[in-house]
């Protein structure tokens, strides 16, 4: 059971209400800006899923959706390229496309991503929606560069799960999310 894993976390930083509320602002913000546009909202595998279907179920706009997955080399040289694991199955070209993201740290995926969309894919606008933004984690080359232009709530530095975000693949299902105790890190 999910509850019976907040033993594990040092801090609860967001609970379930907090991130349902933020969730229906983001989207209200979302269908305002887009308004008599379809954007296509694009959520990168797999942090996002949760995000997403909260997020979407709170736009008030005719739009589709879509998944991609791209590995990043975390852990390695921080300069390592990420990589598309899974591509879209459709053309964008031409379109309003909104990536959805779980959360924004260093900035190397999110900013190979919009390169990849705007450039080979065509797309005629990208704009970035983040449940989650650590700033202090951008990589230095991407201060300023990579910025999201919806963001629910600011993290600090450290590593937090929940809300879609593992570690080892668990604790996604948390409705919250927190920073997880070190000794539950193996
Ligand atoms: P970036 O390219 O911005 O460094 O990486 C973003 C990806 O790194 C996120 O989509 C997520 O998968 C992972 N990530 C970054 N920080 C955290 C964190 O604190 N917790 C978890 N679970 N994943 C993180």
């Amino acid at each position: 059971m999910a509850g019976e894993m907040r033993e594990d976390m040092e801090q609860l930083l967001y609970t379930e209400e907090q991130l349902q509320t933020r969730v229906r602002e983001l989207g209200a913000a979302i269908t305002r800006d887009y308004a008599g546009r379809q954007p296509f909202f694009l959520g990168v595998l797999k942090g996002c899923f949760v995000f997403m279907a909260d997020l979407l179920r709170a736009v008030d706009l005719p739009c589709e959706l879509e998944f991609m997955a791209v590995k990043s080399y975390r852990g390695t040289s921080s300069s390592g390229q990420p990589e598309i694991t899974r591509d879209l199955t459709r053309n964008v070209e031409g379109m309003d496309i909104v990536i959805v993201e779980d959360i924004l740290d260093t900035g190397v995926t999110l900013d190979y991503l919009r390169q990849y969309l705007l450039g080979p894919r065509k797309a005629a606008s990208v704009r970035i929606v983040t449940m989650f933004d650590k700033p202090e984690g951008r990589d230095p080359a991407l201060k300023g560069k990579i910025e999201a232009d919806y963001v629910g709530f600011p993290v600090p530095k450290a590593f937090v799960v929940g809300y879609g975000l593992d570690y080892n693949e668990r604790y996604r299902n948390l409705p919250y999310v927190g920073i997880l105790k070190p000794e539950c890190r193996d």
